[in-house]
């Protein structure tokens, strides 16, 4: 069921039910008080017209005038009977009940049951003594007069009357509400399908002060600018690593096609420029793995309390010798036995990687200096080159995935741009964080910041 029309029925249905219970019991209560109204009225006469018709008993001494006592029965349309102290009846005005001005017409057209003779005795005294009995009879309903009736049946009318202005009403806003609550959630629904159906660019424009639907629109669309965002970077991504491929696999290609051709002696030192190339594909294939493993993957993580300066100082001694080959030093300080949660093979990866890089863009008298040492909060690694550092406009992208400072430079180099987007993902695994500070043409400063718990 559309929720429109859920919405609609469930008003309407609340709307008549609050209706009829307040017309009912307000019809109810209201009759019940005007009846009981209307039988005291009448018992207040009753006891009135027996007063009066006493007084005139023994006033004239016991000599009532029947007219007198005809002059109540008539106006009041009741039967009065008058017995004396031996119950002997001494006067009747012998009217005919039921038929009267009540008991016929009155209730056929209001449609009320005729109701059943009743008689009521009042003692009638002189000088506190019994003398005798008035016995006024009666039918039981003549109390609903022809005013009251008509009074009922105005109220009945009004009751009525209001009730259905009230669920005309009750329907017309309902309808308004439902159409207002549902129509921002249309709007949603349709540009939900669009986006499921590969329209990525559209999007919900709903005007709503309900902030839950407002919440829901701002999150379809989010969802939409996300599912955009994952696109162009698949796209970006795919077309980076066709490209990365395609460098070797050419090389590759034309050197092995002129071998064929006899054009170029397969010597050993041809045989290891195809290799240089092999190794450069693996080298990439393995970046690839990593950059995945740390972006799509929760990266795999063997923590153990691991001493950072010995692990430091044993990368350092490794590296020593590769540095100075190429007549660049390697300098550090190391404050001991700084430990963490950490995986080794991991911190192996990270340092490695940023010395790799450092030494990469030194120049003639290059120097790294590697610095390890801890404070109340935090455990800080810096690894600091005087090399030909990074411009400004490149330092914000240098973590993105295969992003390359002049790529012309980097050839030589023969980064594929994984390495630091690497070396983050690791580090952020670690609940650390990196930073990067370089002025162009002094030098790069690495700085790995990790939480000392
Ligand atoms: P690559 O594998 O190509 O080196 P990285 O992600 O490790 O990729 O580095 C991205 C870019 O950042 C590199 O192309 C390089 O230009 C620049 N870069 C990284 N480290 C340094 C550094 N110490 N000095 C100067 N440039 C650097």
């Amino acid at each position: 069921m559309k929720l429109s029309r859920k919405l609609n029925l469930s008003f309407i249905i609340a709307i008549l039910i609050s209706i009829a219970t307040i017309s009912i019991t307000s019809t109810i209560m209201i009759n019940n008080r005007f009846e009981n109204y209307l039988v005291g009225e009448r018992e207040d006469k009753f006891s009135r017209i027996s007063s009066e018709i006493n007084e005139l008993f023994t006033n004239i001494d016991s000599n009532l005038e029947e007219m007198d006592v005809l002059h109540y029965a008539l106006t009041e349309d009741i039967n009065i009977k008058i017995v004396d102290s031996k119950n002997r009846l001494i006067y009747n005005s012998n009217r005919k009940m039921g038929m009267g001005m009540h008991g016929g017409m009155m209730n056929k057209k209001h449609n009320i049951p005729t109701g059943s003779y009743i008689e009521k005795s009042y003692p009638l005294l002189e000088s506190n003594k019994e003398i005798g009995k008035l016995i006024i009879g009666y039918i039981d309903n003549s109390y609903l007069t022809d005013s009251a009736l008509i009074f009922k049946g105005t109220l009945s009318k009004s009751i009525f009357l209001s009730s259905f202005i009230t669920i005309i009403l009750g329907v017309l806003i309902s309808m308004y509400l439902s159409k207002n609550l549902t129509a921002p959630l249309v709007d949603i629904r349709n540009t939900a399908i669009d986006i499921r159906q590969g329209n990525l660019h559209s999007r919900s424009n709903v005007s709503t002060n309900t902030l839950e639907i407002k919440d829901l629109s701002d999150s379809i669309n989010y969802l939409g600018d996300t599912l955009i965002k994952e696109e162009n970077s698949r796209k970006a991504y795919a077309s980076d690593i066709s490209h990365e491929l395609r460098t070797p696999l050419t090389t590759l290609k034309t050197h092995l096609e002129a071998i064929i051709d006899g054009v170029w002696e397969p010597n050993e030192e041809h045989l290891n420029i195809l290799l240089q190339e092999v190794d450069r594909l693996s080298n990439f294939s393995d970046d690839l793995r990593d950059s995945f493993k740390s972006k799509v993957y929760k990266i795999d993580l063997n923590k153990t309390v691991f001493n950072l300066s010995e692990g430091l100082k044993d990368i350092i001694t490794a590296f020593t010798p590769i540095y100075n080959k190429d007549n660049l030093i390697l300098e550090y300080s190391v404050e001991d036995n700084i430990e963490m949660d950490f995986d080794p093979d991991k911190f192996n990866q990270i340092i490695s990687n940023l010395l790799t890089n450092s030494k990469k863009y030194l120049d003639i008298n290059g120097i790294v200096k590697v610095e390890l040492k801890r404070d109340k909060k935090n455990i800080i690694i810096k690894i600091k080159d005087n090399g030909t550092g990074i411009k400004a406009d490149d330092l914000p992208n240098i973590f993105d995935r295969f992003y390359r400072v002049d790529s012309s430079r980097n050839k030589g180099t023969g980064g594929s741009g994984l390495g630091l987007s690497i070396v983050k993902s690791l580090v952020e695994a670690h609940g650390g964080t990196i930073s990067m500070y370089s002025v162009y043409g002094e030098g790069t400063e690495v700085d790995l910041v990790f939480p000392n718990k």
